[in-house]
């Protein structure tokens, strides 16, 4: 070969071959060898490349704006535009974002559960507030809010007039719907903590059967002190017509610790339970038998370990006053972490991943 041939074919096989040469990689290397593949490759890796980036931005960009609402690291100015009595101490208000300051659309389609946190604007702390029905199309959500008497943020909300405006921050997720993940979701609460769970249902239940391909069936356990503090009408016959037009979906037992003399025109008589959510209604509506001992129920496990009633995934939500937590799924841990599953739960032999206190 002469000097010249030897020189020509060094030169094509520099420009033709991408060799890498590490010693340390074990993986095999791709050769190309010819300048044309080299191109081709280069601009297939290009355009994969501008591919993922644009798609990686799309993505970005549609969680981000799925993901925040509003600003979670400044408030923004609503509204009070509704404020209504709903019982003793409780009352709906509608909050109001201006337009001009609502995200897209889009971004107002959030899955439950979330809240926001409202400010009180007098001694500047906050609080979260869970949005009845999200976020409509005009900025608006609706809360229902209790008022305690050495509360400050509630006091403060409830002595609101409309037209004032009240400042809130972001949205907070509470818990993270996710579709046919659970075949049974029991929802246990008290007193204004049916606010996270009239979200959630009213989210899912409201899914045009296209909209929706989740098969989740759901039991409502709500328990107020006396039927007048029972949640407002416009909620209880929202879940009422759910758990009518879609009994195999939902299912909802409302309890009263006494009747005395107050009443609540939207809920008849006969369909308030008197006294605590009880071990034996929650073992009735999940089909086990109350009149078992723990150890014929323990055995029935076993025997039927098998069965499809083990692989039946079930998962309990529970939101309401510390005690009433305590009593249903066991006391909250240090510094509101959700500690161990006791109180009914745990004696039912439920575990810290089907139990969740909100
Ligand atoms: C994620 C989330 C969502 C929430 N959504 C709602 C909602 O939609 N509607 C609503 O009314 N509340 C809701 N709350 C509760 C709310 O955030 C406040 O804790 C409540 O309004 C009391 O705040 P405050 O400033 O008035 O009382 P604070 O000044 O914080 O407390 C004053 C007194 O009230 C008592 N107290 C405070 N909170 C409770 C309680 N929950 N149960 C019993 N006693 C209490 C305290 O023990 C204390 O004695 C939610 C809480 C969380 C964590």
């Amino acid at each position: 070969m002469s000097i010249i041939q030897a020189q020509r074919q060094l030169s094509v096989y520099r420009s033709c071959s991408v060799r890498n040469v590490s010693t340390t990689s074990s993986k095999p290397e791709r050769v190309y060898r010819h300048p044309r593949l080299k191109l081709v490759a280069a601009c297939g890796a290009a355009g994969l490349s501008l591919a993922a980036y644009f798609f990686s931005l799309r993505e970005s960009r549609s969680t981000s704006t799925r993901i925040e609402l509003l600003p979670l690291s400044q408030f923004t100015p609503a509204t009070l535009t509704s404020s209504e009595n709903s019982g003793p101490n409780t009352k709906l208000l509608t909050l109001s974002i201006p337009q001009h300051l609502l995200p897209p659309p889009s971004s107002c389609d959030l899955d439950p559960i979330w809240s926001v946190y409202i400010k009180d604007d007098d001694i500047q702390v906050e609080r979260p507030y869970t949005p009845l029905e999200g976020i409509d199309e005009h900025g608006r959500m609706s809360f229902w809010i209790k008022k305690y008497e050495t509360g400050e943020v509630s006091r403060w909300l409830h002595s609101k007039h409309v037209g004032d405006t009240i400042e809130i921050r972001g949205q907070i997720k509470t818990w993270i719907w996710k579709d046919n993940t659970w075949d049974e979701i029991v929802l246990i609460s008290g007193g204004t903590g049916i606010t996270p769970f009239y979200q959630l249902l009213n989210n899912i239940l409201n899914r045009t059967p296209s909209n929706s391909n989740s098969k989740t069936h759901f039991t409502l356990f709500h328990s107020s002190r006396i039927p007048s503090e029972l949640p407002p009408p416009s909620m209880l016959r929202t879940l009422g017509h759910f758990a009518e037009k879609q009994p195999d979906r939902f299912k909802m037992h409302l309890f009263v610790d006494s009747k005395d003399m107050s009443t609540n025109i939207s809920v008849p008589s006969q369909k308030l339970q008197v006294g605590i959510i009880s071990k034996s209604a929650i073992m009735r509506s999940l089909g086990l038998d109350a009149s078992n001992s723990w150890w014929q129920r323990l055995y029935k496990r076993i025997s039927t370990s098998n069965s499809a009633q083990l692989d039946h995934k079930i998962l309990f939500l529970v939101c309401g006053p510390d005690q009433m937590i305590a009593a249903i799924a066991g006391p909250y841990g240090r510094n509101r972490s959700q500690g161990e599953v006791g109180g009914i739960l745990g004696e039912l032999g439920y575990t810290s991943s089907q139990v969740r206190k909100l």
